[in-house]
């Protein structure tokens, strides 16, 4: 069902006005309108949900693959040296459109962006932790 509010949904009803560069029966793709390179697109699912937590896992299937058919577009049409895939889950991870969608973004060996954590080292108590906490033990 779409929802009223979210402009991804007005974009998969051509209500908003996008630059669709690839789209599917279960999927579209468009341009970022603030790209972080040269051809930064966006995939969605055209069923609407919130984000990875609400998402079917169909869409996020569909979607993934959608993401590696642009990739593979855009090292073909746009010549870039690689690719990066990220997805935002709420606003702690910075999630500001609520309808799931997969950054898909060319990188180039001279691009400026660089990796937004630094890798810490962890003691072997701690690592092992979390990791119980995540099994639920
Ligand atoms: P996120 O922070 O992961 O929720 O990313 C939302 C993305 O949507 C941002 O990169 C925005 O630049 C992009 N965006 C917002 N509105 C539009 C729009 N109307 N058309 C295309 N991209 C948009
Ligand atoms: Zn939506």
């Amino acid at each position: 069902m779409p929802d009223d509010d979210c402009i991804f949904c007005k974009i998969a009803a051509g209500e908003l006005p996008s630059e669709i560069v690839q789209e599917d029966e279960h999927t579209l793709a468009f341009m970022d309108i603030n790209p972080w390179t040269r051809g930064h697109a966006l995939v969605i699912p055209r069923n609407h949900s919130r984000n990875l937590y609400q998402a079917p896992e169909e869409d996020l299937a569909r979607s993934m693959a959608a993401a590696k058919r642009l990739a593979l577009r855009m090292r073909d049409a746009l010549g870039c040296d690689g690719v990066n895939v990220l997805n935002c889950c709420e606003p702690a991870a910075w999630q500001t459109v609520f309808h799931l969608h997969l950054h898909v973004i060319p990188r180039y060996d001279d691009d400026p962006l660089q990796l937004p954590g630094q890798p810490r080292q962890i003691e072997p108590d701690e690592l092992a932790q979390v990791a119980s906490e995540l099994r639920g033990g």
